[in-house]
């Protein structure tokens, strides 16, 4: 007998709409004065959370980890760079470095059709069984951004062209804002033309684009829109105030057709890799661990600093005071952008002045990543594992406990994480020893550049004023979703279950997230599909390409000059 449910509608594709750093910080009110009516209906229709990211909230680890149901100790990419091994030196990471299966892998290697636009993480392309657009860190716009290679020709002949990215370089001053908001709004119509036309040329079971705009403008301008960032200037507020929320709403009003239009098999996902909020301040790693010790220079370092500056014709009586007042990190900042490197190198510490033999911790990394100088792990180590690694860790800690805003008093280090409270898998053992998130994330430890000021914390005088925050969103809608459900404790790491399980597909047991049953509806159960074998993590490289080094030398300046303007590298 045929009952009621063999007749239902059993949803086996997913569309997922990722929405770079966007907030329900900012969603909530805009919603509730009717500015979002498309999300309103997502949420009254479907079901809504927060996400949580990873720690720390990068993009790129972000979704990787998201792409992989992962943490980075198994996936490996623990920012969008990695230390060289035996150095002190870090790369740029690609996709060919994620050692856990990606999403788009899993469902190929199942028969399924994957459409994958401008995901971050996703350089070089995968070859799915279906399309791919890479997102970052891909270099350039050109053919190696498509799989296949011939893609992107014909994406140039059916949309027009493609921009990856708008420069929000552009927006750090207030005379190129104007330029940078209508490359973005081309940016985002380009990239829903290539949406359109990728769905409509593929028979596709999972698709997937990111949208970039809501990261990038939250970075460049939210000090027009927050009254109370230490930046906000009323007037220019008056030009700019609304910019980020027209961005919203002009999403919103797109995403009103795709839902409008959503096929009854299909589940769509609206999400984020992490939040924003305002963010005011650098805290400069390595120089509070030369503060406390942890690190020392080589003799004659800063006389030499002493040196070049005197012959540039300034006498400093202490050379930190000068470099502050004079406003260093800022033309250290232009120097790197340029060709001065050997005035970079004279002019400022590097880590070729760092004494790594009476070094115990450095920093390298976006987000408050320590890293002890491990004896047999960096080259010229000096801290035992064992006992004398727990010792100096745990100094670390606590010390970094009472740093304070000299300028405020208040408490810096909100949240102060051991590696392995975070991490865990094959890839653990190049983690950070300690991670730490600064308070509400208004600071970021920012350490990459080895001595990125000759302060420890340093307000920010132009540049990003908005920052990342843990709490990323989620909203499903569908035949599939319970209506009307706010879910508590999801994570970015349960996406990639979630829509494995959505799709009829078996979730791979090494993965480190759950399915989040709280959205589903009870009556609506995926059909199972046929399995196939899928990967382990530890097969070579997680089913990804491996075509040696992907990026030439001239790329990987490229890119992290890239990374750079997005506020990513210091
Ligand atoms: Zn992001």
């Amino acid at each position: 007998m045929n009952t009621d449910s063999d007749r239902k509608i059993h949803p086996d594709k997913v569309l997922v709409i990722g929405l770079d750093g966007a907030t329900f910080d900012l969603i909530k009110p805009w919603v509730a004065e009717g500015a979002l009516p498309t999300l309103q209906r997502l949420m009254r229709e479907g079901a809504y959370g927060e996400l949580r990211s990873t720690v720390p909230p990068m993009t790129g680890p972000a979704w990787t980890t998201f792409a992989t149901g992962v943490n980075p100790g198994k996936h490996r990419l623990y920012d969008w760079i990695a230390r060289k091994p035996q150095s002190y030196e870090f790369l740029p990471v690609t996709a060919l470095d994620c050692k856990a299966p990606m999403i788009y892998s899993l469902l190929s290697q199942t028969g399924r059709r994957v459409c994958a636009l401008n995901i971050p993480m996703t350089y070089p392309p995968l070859p799915v069984n279906g399309v791919m657009v890479s997102g970052l860190p891909a270099p350039s716009t050109r053919n190696t951004i498509t799989y296949p290679t011939e893609l992107y020709q014909e994406i140039l002949h059916a949309v027009g062209d493609y921009i990856l990215y708008p420069d929000p370089g552009q927006a750090y001053s207030d005379s190129g804002v104007d330029a940078f908001l209508t490359r973005l709004y081309k940016t985002t119509e380009l990239r829903i033309k290539t949406l359109d036309y990728l769905r409509s040329r593929e028979a596709w079971d999972f698709a997937m684009v990111v949208f970039n705009g809501t990261d990038t403008i939250s970075h460049a301008l939210w000090k027009y829109m927050d009254k109370t960032h230490p930046l906000h200037d009323p007037q220019q507020a008056e030009k700019y105030g609304s910019a980020i929320h027209d961005y919203y709403q002009h999403l919103d009003s797109q995403l009103a057709r795709i839902v409008d239009t959503l096929p009854d098999d299909t589940t769509l996902v609206v999400m984020s890799d992490h939040g924003f909020g305002p963010f005011h301040k650098f805290i400069h790693v390595n120089n509070w661990l030369m503060r406390e010790g942890f690190m020392k220079l080589k003799p004659g370092a800063l006389a030499r600093i002493k040196h070049t500056l005197f012959r540039l014709g300034f006498s400093p009586m202490n050379v930190y005071d000068t470099l502050m007042r004079l406003g260093f990190g800022a033309l250290k900042r232009e120097v790197v952008r340029g060709q001065g490197q050997g005035l970079l190198k004279t002019l400022f510490l590097s880590f070729e002045d760092v004494d790594w033999s009476r070094t115990q911790a450095y920093s390298l990394g976006n987000v408050g990543q320590i890293r002890i100088n491990l004896v047999g792990r960096e080259p010229f180590g000096c801290v035992q594992l064992g006992l004398e690694y727990e010792r100096v860790r745990t100094e670390i800690i606590e010390r970094l406990k009472t740093l304070r805003d000299p300028k405020t008093g208040e408490l810096v280090a909100e949240t102060i994480y051991r590696r392995e409270e975070l991490y865990s898998g094959d890839y653990f053992e190049e983690a950070p020893d300690i991670v730490f998130l600064p308070r509400r994330l208004e600071y970021f430890g920012f350490g990459e550049y080895e001595f990125g000021s000759h302060k420890i914390i340093e307000a920010m005088k132009r540049g990003i004023s908005g920052t990342h925050r843990m709490n990323g969103i989620f909203l499903a809608y569908g035949a599939a979703v319970r209506a009307g459900v706010e879910i508590q404790n999801a994570a970015l790491v349960d996406l990639a279950p979630t829509i494995l399980h959505l799709m009829g597909e078996e979730v791979p047991a090494h993965m480190d997230g759950r399915v989040l049953t709280e959205v589903l509806r009870d009556d609506v159960t995926p059909i199972a599909r046929k399995r196939s074998t899928t990967p382990t993590p530890t097969d070579s490289n997680g089913g990804n390409p491996n075509q040696g080094d992907v990026l030439s030398a001239e790329e990987q300046k490229v890119l992290a000059e890239r990374l750079r303007s997005l506020g990513y590298v210091g």
